[in-house]
């Protein structure tokens, strides 16, 4: 047994229990301990977190959160604390149940009185501590892997050690060796859009295709995030120049498609080769791959370029023109961002032009996109993404024109009929907005602003972080236009009560994390 003094936090409804269990353990246990007491759940629970104890003892009748409700408490808020439950004679019941939901073990009134309390405190810091052995050798394991767990690839580290070797190999034997470093196009749009699982799952699903693509001989790894490096032993130049360009066009042509979510990923790819000139490491393969993929993605992404293009680009006087292309780069967007705004113009009037009731969603459109401009500015929004999410809102309830005005119109409640025909406007929108191809980043958050964070929403049911990040800002920020607008069948709500309600939906219809970045947001407004 350990020989610092053990821990503890003894959580029972008043002093009696504590002190018995301080008198028991002075009398029967050699064990130095300190102990600290609670009385309520709260106090139990903030101690628990604040506090590195060794152990909780926690009583079944603990006011503000029974015994069985504390476990589960601990035990969701993974504190790595073992508990102890102390019940009452006849209600041992209730100690078995509370070790199913996660206690170590548990103890009546009149054990706590013995020999029986250190027994038990002794068998659960030995279980404790041959967790923490166990954790501790798994880390260790961890560190022996080869293998990157989330795509079964190569890891970073294993991949150095393959290629020092096949470089020292390619050296000895005089074989050429190239290397081809791939990372996936525009993937923070792919996480900020479809959330992390999709982006874990665009990334296993990638490796997969390396995989089969390469030849047995060849290695392909993780390199970071989402970076891939494939070794090519024995493979030239032109070789590896050849797979880059069949891996490139394979990943144009795939959709990855996961539940109701299909889309594109591109790659692009740099390419080195012991044929560089300036080749005299492993470590110059790996420089020189970077520095083709980094002008690959500088073309335009959806590119392959190998080291040795760079050095002819540049040495042909090009470095002025490239400067002049990036210059170009810069104006020309400011021109894609006009043309866009125009087209989010045109759109507007062509919905007022239609039928004259819609200039409500025009000027409904702008206050949701102002709103939602400056919560996306709160959540450090990058300022393209935040420009995303401004036309997604203008052009949110585009599709409202395909809805019979009558409905919209409607004051008394609508049939489930009705409610039903005005959810078609997201999939009306979509269909109408796609005609130009100016807003494919937007369709996504225009089609995805009605699903609820608890997956009960609409087009698509869609749930939590697979809702595209800027669909869950738009629907916070539109239901506090709405909520804060008079309508046709009910007024405005104070400022307070939409406060209110938009805590209230938060994890059920709204991004917690959301709502409480916009709740500031509007403190700020005001
Ligand atoms: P670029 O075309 O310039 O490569 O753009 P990008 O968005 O792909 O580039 P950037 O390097 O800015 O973003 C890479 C993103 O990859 C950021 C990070 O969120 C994401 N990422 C990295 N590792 C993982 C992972 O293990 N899972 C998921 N889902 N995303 C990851
Ligand atoms: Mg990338
Ligand atoms: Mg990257």
């Amino acid at each position: 047994m350990s020989k610092e003094a053990i821990s503890i936090l003894v959580a029972d409804k008043g002093s009696p229990a504590i002190d018995v269990i301080k008198s028991t353990l002075g009398n029967y246990s050699d064990i130095k301990y300190t102990i600290d007491t609670a009385t309520s759940g709260s106090d139990a629970i903030s101690k628990a977190s604040d506090n590195n104890f060794d152990l909780l003892l926690v009583g079944q009748d603990l006011p503000g959160a029974k015994g069985l409700k504390m476990v589960q408490e601990i035990i969701k808020r993974k504190l790595g604390l073992p508990v102890i439950m102390i019940v009452a004679e006849g209600q041992e019941k209730l100690g078995v149940k509370a070790m199913d939901k996660g206690a170590y073990d548990y103890l009546t009134n009149n054990e706590i009185k013995t020999v029986a309390l250190d027994r038990a405190i002794r068998r659960v810091l030995q279980r404790k501590k041959l967790e923490s052995d166990i954790r501790e050798s798994f880390k260790k394991l961890e560190k022996l892997a080869i293998k990157d767990g989330l795509t079964g690839l190569f890891n970073y580290r294993h991949f150095r050690e393959v290629l020092k070797n096949e470089y020292k190999k390619a050296k000895r034997y005089s074989q050429p060796l190239s290397c081809i470093m791939i990372d996936l196009d525009y993937f923070k749009a792919v996480n900020d859009n479809y959330g992390h699982q999709y982006g874990d799952f665009v990334l296993a699903q990638s490796a997969q295709i390396l995989k089969r693509l390469v030849r047995d001989t060849d290695f392909v790894a993780r390199y970071g995030g989402e970076e891939f490096f494939i070794i090519l032993p024995n493979t030239d130049l032109q070789g590896a120049f050849i797979l880059a360009e069949r891996i490139r066009k394979v990943f144009v042509n795939n959709k990855f498609t996961k539940d109701k979510i299909s889309e594109t990923v591109t790659v692009s790819a740099g390419i080195s080769a012991t044929s560089d000139e300036n080749v005299v490491s492993d470590e110059d393969l790996i420089a020189n791959a970077d520095k083709a993929l980094y002008r690959a993605k500088w073309r335009g992404r959806d590119n392959v370029c190998y080291f040795g293009e760079i050095e002819s680009e540049d040495t042909v006087g090009l470095k002025e023109e490239l400067k002049k292309v990036e210059d170009f780069y810069v104006r020309f967007d400011t021109i894609n961002e006009n043309i866009k705004e125009t087209c989010i113009a045109s759109a507007h009037n062509i919905l007022c032009e239609i039928e004259k009731g819609w200039d409500y969603i025009s000027e409904h459109s702008v206050r949701v996109s102002q709103y939602a401009e400056k919560l996306s500015r709160k959540l450090s929004m990058p300022e393209e993404d935040v420009n995303v999410i401004k036309h997604a809102a203008l052009l949110h309830d585009i599709g409202m024109v395909g809805i019979n005005s009558n409905i919209i119109k409607k004051k008394d409640k609508l049939t489930d009929k009705e409610y039903n025909s005005i959810k078609r406007h997201a999939n009306i929108g979509v269909r109408i907005i796609e005609r130009t191809k100016l807003f494919q980043k937007e369709l996504p958050i225009i089609l995805h602003h009605h699903e609820r964070f608890d997956g009960s929403g609409y087009p698509h049911m869609l749930k939590g972080e697979t809702i595209p990040y800027g669909a869950r800002i738009l629907a916070v920020a539109e239901a506090y236009d709405v909520m804060r607008s008079n309508t046709v069948y009910k007024k405005a709500n104070s400022e307070d009560k939409t406060i209110a309600e938009l805590k209230e939906c938060a994890g059920t219809q709204f991004d917690p994390k959301i709502v409480s970045a916009f709740i500031k947001v509007i403190e700020k407004m005001h």
